[in-house]
């Protein structure tokens, strides 16, 4: 048995103004220069806490053969340049056709990707793979839990299999149960029926979280639902907000062995389980005055985390925002880090100065002004490293990764980790390499909506959602949505009563 598998993975935040072109799928996907696919893939993911990963342990343990074609990343950015999207999807076409024939195809996507013609460019991916495969061979598509997902994907995948948690620990497992299922639907164990259902209902970043209420109890009553009998899998998709396009918001989808009554039915029912949650999903947000406050006024019973959600690059959002920097500044706060801060032309001019110089520095704030401004000031260089690190926590465990040049300066007594390239802290060893043990300070500014609580949240004693500028603010009233499909929960009053399902 033969399978193919690979993918383009991107969340695109329509609202970021620098575009995603082919040059940062390369730098980031780690595979070279043209994305390679085969040993690169099996090399850089295998037993790894990845969707890959988790194929090749299916694949590997039902004795058949995974051929991974190509597998490109980009962090969270603008609108996918079209032509760098063509390119890759015309590698994946290229690279599948010399591997034909195939028993079936896994697909490694991320569900909220836009490029300037596609709104839905997972959409026209899948449509393009099933040209090439026909409409019999069984595809699955494995999406993020923040995937947008459409008609469209639904109707051209066999089955959508999509992350049940955020933070999202659970790529592996997923990965795994993809292959296995696609396995089985080759040997003519299974044949799977597939519903889908969009609601009217968006929700922000800080509240689809699967380690706080009322997501986490809504996924083990999905997690139950799962094991009765007839039902395959079932998927919760929260969607990615900060795309401005006519699909963006909350699905689900429920697959069953060959009865479409039932599918249908259970697809309703998890629906409505969702339409009820609507307003415990909206989040509350905490200024940073206020939390400088409450760290001050008690004392040290372990480290605050200010979660900067709206300058979040794991949702496209620039990583250099200096808001909380700032206000920590001001008030003359002690013990307070910043990680991690992206401005690569303050940690090269840091490495050129070195260790335990002082340098004026224009921090931060460069990308646009949406963030905060420049903070100018002496700093001081405390340490310097090359950026490289591995994931340690309970998320991408085992993925090599780097900061690229990365410098830890005190600014104001504020440590700050400034690296040079656009990564979201969600990783306690990105602090660590940079000389800062995070159990041992007071509070920490992350650039993270919720990622961070998989590592940092065990040794967090508060935990604050930021009330910051940014265009990864979980925040309806201040988004101007020019594509959403209308009316929409919490948009539209007239979306209340609006679950029209069946
Ligand atoms: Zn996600």
């Amino acid at each position: 048995m033969r399978i193919a598998s690979g993918g383009v993975q991107h969340e695109t935040n329509t609202y970021a103004l620098t575009p995603t072109t082919l040059a940062d799928f390369v730098r980031d996907s780690n595979c070279g220069a043209e994305l390679s696919g085969g040993e690169v893939i099996f090399d850089r993911f295998r037993n790894t806490g990845t969707i890959h990963g988790g194929y090749i342990a299916g694949a590997e343990a039902a004795g058949v053969d995974l051929l991974p074609l190509l597998c490109a990343r980009a962090q969270p950015s603008g609108i996918v340049e079209q032509q760098s999207f063509e390119t890759m999807l015309r590698w994946f076409l290229e690279r599948l056709q010399q591997v034909l024939p195939v028993d079936g195809v896994l697909l490694d996507l991320h569900g909220a990707m836009v490029t300037q013609q596609h709104e839905d460019a997972e959409g026209a991916f899948i449509e393009a793979v099933r040209k090439v495969v026909g409409p019999e061979l069984p595809i699955i598509v494995t999406l993020d839990l923040h995937a947008n997902i459409t008609a469209k994907m639904a109707e051209l995948s066999n089955v959508i299999i999509g992350f049940d948690t955020y933070p999202h620990v659970d790529m592996h497992e997923r990965g795994r149960e993809a292959a296995e299922l696609l396995i089985r639907i080759i040997r003519g164990e299974v044949t799977p029926v597939q519903e889908f259902r969009q609601l009217p209902l968006v929700t922000m970043p800080p509240m689809q979280c699967t380690l706080r209420e009322p997501m986490q109890s809504l996924m083990q009553r999905v997690h139950r639902f799962e094991e009765e009998p007839g039902i395959l899998t079932a998927t919760v998709a929260m969607g990615f907000p900060f795309a401005d396009i006519h699909d963006a918001g909350v699905s689900v989808l429920v697959t069953t062995n060959n009865d479409r009554e039932l599918a249908r039915r259970k697809a309703d029912e998890l629906a409505s389980w969702l339409w009820e949650l609507r307003d415990e999903l909206q989040p509350q947000l905490t200024s940073i005055e206020d939390v400088i406050r409450f760290v001050e006024e008690r004392s040290s019973d372990g480290p605050t985390i200010f979660a900067d959600g709206s300058d979040n690059p794991g949702g496209g959002a620039p990583c250099d925002g200096t808001v909380a920097l700032q206000a920590m500044i001001d008030a003359g706060f002690a013990g307070g880090v910043v990680g991690v801060l992206f401005d690569p032309e303050t940690a090269a001019q840091a490495h050129q100065a070195g260790v335990g110089s002082t340098i004026h520095v224009r921090l931060g704030g460069k990308t646009d002004d949406r963030h905060g401004a420049p903070v100018v000031g002496d700093a001081y260089v405390r340490a310097l490293c090359d950026g490289k690190f591995v994931y340690r926590g309970p998320m991408m465990q085992g993925v090599a990764d780097n900061l690229g040049q990365t410098a830890t300066l005190i600014v104001g007594g504020v440590e700050v980790v400034v690296s040079s390239h656009r990564r979201q802290c969600l990783d306690a060893e990105m602090l660590r390499i940079a000389g800062i043990e995070p159990t041992h300070r007071r509070l920490i500014v992350v650039k993270s909506a919720v990622h961070f609580r998989a590592d940092f949240g065990p040794l967090a004693a508060h935990i604050f959602d930021a009330d910051t500028p940014g265009i990864h603010r979980p925040d309806f009233k201040l988004i101007n949505y020019q594509h959403l499909r209308r009316p929409i929960y919490p948009l539209d009053a007239s979306a209340v009563g609006g679950l029209n399902i069946g």
